[in-house]
């Protein structure tokens, strides 16, 4: 038995024989022709056939993991047509007299290397790409087509590495995991591989010599095992078996809508903490994300996480979201959720005191990088905005102006930016008391009954010694849900629940009858949950 440890990009178990990808490169000769027309005109040739096959290939995507993941073969085929690739292949035809095999892979590899030696995460992501429409143009040179990595029986398929390209088009039903040597935890194989609900491994020590060998694919713990021992092997497949019976229980709802028997369309979404969260948002089916709490970006880090750092994360999830949608909600620090580096005052009572829009109302320059990031994002899939904490009318009219600021500054800056829905979670009495004025000024309502519970009725959400107290139906607290849901239809908004109560099975039929549009729950909730509207 021999275990690696791996970065898991994407959860599950799989157990099953192991094949080794050796993508042998292809063997470039260095030719030298008289007829270097000729050798354009072959590699123009190649050219839009390559494009051709990315455009069926974009379609297939589309199918599998939708439009928003399958973006990239659209991107490949852009940068076929891509002026300075095509002049350097041409220029070296000419200049050296070759063939263009020679100058495509020369190219490649000058364009890879530099792309590879860039400081932007996104640039340096395009390395890969090079080298995958780089290998397809020589492929296509060659007159070979396109050959599957597998065969009729379901592997673990091990890699050096694996282009989106070749991810995508893999038959799901005969690949049971997949590990590579290289490969991040963003890179556009690691979004689809969970987007295609497949388990999988980066950044693995492996070896072709695992080739044949029965292994476990641990995709919580990160762990590759080949030729386990009995009661290793015992424990996974039971692990496995309990897995499979879940999911077996539940998929039967996966695709199905969330509706009532009397036709009402419920739009039931995932809440989220962390990225890492977006793998059971998909096995779970939810129809978006109606809650990213975005503090898990400032939590984790030791400074405030830069404008590019919150882009990358943001845009992260819009893609991976595949153009469904993604309420991001803005920074809601403080209160119970303190991190030193904001360097905010000890207060006697945090839970009314300088937290969520209040810190980004009082710091706008925190407030103004984290609306940057956001709008940039807007631009790959479908993101929401959403704003935490809100009392008055005032409020919002200060928000608004700064992020129409920073709107106009990234118009400004030529900054492609995508269509984006706006909206204030209540949470306050102060906010369900006003939300009729309120509704007009905002494209959705998202009620936070967490801490509209604990400001209703003045307990603690901190403290387990109020909880004889509490009252998790509270009338007061239903009677605000009702009026918020009245305002937000009266003004012809949308309106959800994003807290806990949102899950309470007992009070969905109520939600429903009181007009509540959108449920968001955390991922393993979701299908439990349609089940019980299906049956209302
Ligand atoms: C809420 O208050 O209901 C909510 C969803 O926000 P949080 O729990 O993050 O305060
Ligand atoms: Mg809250």
């Amino acid at each position: 038995m021999h275990e690696i440890t791996a970065k898991s990009v994407y959860s599950g178990i799989a157990i099953g024989k192991i094949k080794f990808y050796d993508k042998k490169p292809h063997v470039i000769t260095r030719t030298s022709v008289e007829d270097t027309d000729k050798e354009i005109s072959r590699y123009e040739t190649a050219t839009q056939a390559a494009i051709d096959e990315l455009n069926a290939l974009y379609e297939t995507a589309v199918q599998k993991v939708g439009e928003a993941n399958a973006e990239v073969f659209h991107v490949q085929a852009m940068m076929l047509e891509d002026e300075d690739y095509s002049d350097s292949v041409k220029n070296i035809i000419c200049m050296q007299n070759v063939n263009a095999e020679y100058a495509v892979a020369t190219t490649g590899d000058n364009f890879a290397e530099m792309f590879a030696g860039m400081d932007d995460e996104y640039f340096k992501a395009r390395s890969a790409d090079v080298k995958d429409i780089s290998e397809r143009l020589i492929r296509v040179l060659a007159g070979k087509s396109e050959k599957s990595a597998l065969g009729e029986e379901p592997v673990i398929l091990l890699a050096e590495d694996l282009a989106p390209s070749e991810t995508v088009q893999m038959d799901k039903s005969k690949l049971l995991a997949f590990v590579t040597r290289c490969g991040s935890a963003n890179s556009h194989t690691a979004i689809l591989a969970r987007t295609m609900g497949i388990p999988a491994l980066v950044q693995a020590d492996i070896s072709q010599e695992y080739e044949g060998f029965l292994a476990v694919v641990d995709g919580y713990e990160g762990k590759l095992i080949i030729d386990p021992e009995q009661s290793v092997y015992e424990a996974y497949a039971q692990k496995k078996q309990e897995e499979e019976q879940k999911k077996a229980l539940l998929s039967e709802l996966k695709g199905k809508e969330t509706i009532t028997k009397s036709g009402k369309r419920i739009q039931l979404y995932a809440n989220i903490g962390n990225p890492n969260d977006l793998a059971s948002v998909l096995e779970n089916d939810a129809g978006g994300i109606g809650l990213f709490r975005s503090e898990f970006l400032y939590l984790e880090h030791d400074t405030f996480p830069t404008e590019q750092q919150q882009f990358e994360a943001y845009k992260k999830v819009v893609q991976t979201m595949g153009g469904k949608k993604v309420i991001i909600r803005t920074l809601d620090i403080g209160a119970d959720k303190q991190v030193d580096y904001f360097g905010l005052e000890k207060e006697e009572n945090p839970a009314l005191g300088l937290r969520a829009i209040r810190i980004c109302l009082t710091r706008p320059e925190i407030f103004r990088t984290q609306l940057r990031a956001l709008y940039r994002a807007s631009a790959f899939g479908k993101l929401a905005i959403m704003y935490p904490m809100i009392t008055s009318m005032a409020e919002l009219r200060q928000i608004k102006e700064i992020s129409k600021a920073v709107r106009s500054e990234l118009e400004a800056e030529g900054v492609k930016l995508g269509e984006v829905e706006e909206g204030i979670m209540i949470e306050t009495p102060a906010a369900a008391i006003m939300s009729d004025e309120l509704a007009d000024e905002v494209d959705f309502f998202s009620i936070g009954t967490n801490d509209l519970s604990q400001y209703t009725m003045a307990i603690d959400r901190q403290n387990a010694k109020l909880d004889p107290f509490f009252d998790a139906h509270h009338p007061a607290l239903l009677r605000l849900i009702q009026m918020v849901c009245d305002s937000a239809h009266k003004a012809g908004i949308w309106v959800g629940i994003c807290g806990e109560l949102g899950a309470d099975t007992s009070l969905t039929e109520q939600f429903v009858q009181m007009g509540i549009d959108e449920l968001s729950v955390s991922p393993s909730q979701i299908l439990p949950l349609r089940k019980v509207i299906r049956q209302i």
